[in-house]
């Protein structure tokens, strides 16, 4: 495995927060509008963002911080609101010199001499259970060890996002980003879901008035509809999984969902050998549990 070595020199820190923001920049398009960018203390209004569809991006240099550091700020695009604050998803700052151990972006380079962006696994807004030692325990991808040259003998454990000479950087970076927001949204209900019966109703009590009205953008795919018609008729009014009757008719006609075995998203054909038609309970259960066998049973249904 390559070995890494933090950057702590001034001008290799500002040498690659560059390369940083050029892969930033040739990825991720100006997005239109202003926005207000949230953080622990503060915000700012009137921010313009960048955007790939997926994730978003803010940056700016802060000279005057406690540590003066480059502040590069990235969120999912799901949840950007322009009628209130957007909190960030994860940043990845580095100090403009040394390092710091309270900083939790960092850049690297490998034996090679390539430049490479990191972050510490700290991801914690100060919430219970949302520490570095979960987000290590939760994450697929298994940290790395980069060395501090000015402490030779202390690694630190690491995440590698992207090497920065990389032309597919970007995706590095927004699938660190995604994880990350998973992480932190799955500590949320996993939070809500350990507070007694009580106080959770003294919080969903709390709750008046109407919801946040949040813009979301979603890529969909268009399917096509002589795919999902034939794969109902061939259904014949009954579920593909549970061989049950449809729940309810709709205009007469048996209410049954088309549902992709393997994913569009995933790259799946829009083909009727990809595609069954499902009750609504069965067709939510593909999509929140994965057994092997319930795949088996609808790949033999689709071949028939
Ligand atoms: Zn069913």
């Amino acid at each position: 495995m390559a070995q890494f070595e933090l950057l702590t020199a001034h001008r290799d820190i500002r040498a690659a927060q560059r390369k940083f923001e050029k892969a930033l920049d040739a990825a991720l398009p100006r997005r239109p509008g202003r926005y207000t960018v949230g953080y622990p203390g503060g915000k700012i209004d009137d921010a313009t963002l960048q955007s790939n569809g997926l994730i978003w991006h803010y940056r700016q240099i802060l000279n005057d911080a406690a540590i003066p550091r480059y502040w590069n700020a990235f969120g999912l695009v799901e949840t950007l609101a322009t009628n209130r604050s957007n909190s960030i998803t994860v940043e990845i700052n580095s100090p403009l010199d040394g390092a710091n151990g309270s900083v939790a972006g960092l850049f690297a380079r490998d034996q090679d001499g390539g430049f490479a962006v990191l972050h510490s696994g700290k991801i914690g807004g100060g919430k219970k259970g949302v520490g570095k030692a979960e987000f290590v325990a939760a994450l697929q991808e298994k940290p790395i060890f980069v060395v501090d040259p000015t402490h030779p003998n202390k690694t630190r454990e690491v995440f590698l996002l992207a090497r920065l000479d990389d032309p597919r950087a970007i995706h590095g970076v927004t699938r660190f980003v995604v994880e990350v927001a998973r992480f932190k949204d799955k500590t949320d209900a996993e939070e809500a879901e350990a507070l007694s019966t009580k106080v959770l109703r003294d919080r969903a009590e709390a709750n008046t008035g109407k919801p946040k009205r949040v813009l979301r953008e979603v890529a969909v795919f268009e399917r096509n509809e002589y795919v999902t018609a034939y794969a109902k008729r061939r259904a014949n009014g009954r579920c593909d999984l549970c061989g049950e009757r449809a729940p309810f008719e709709v205009k007469g006609v048996p209410f049954l969902e088309c549902h992709h075995i393997l994913p569009l998203a995933d790259n799946g054909d829009d083909t009727i050998a990809n595609a069954v038609a499902l009750c609504p309970n069965c067709h939510r259960r593909m999509h929140m549990v994965h057994t092997d066998a319930d795949l088996k049973a609808l790949r033999r249904k689709a071949d028939t």
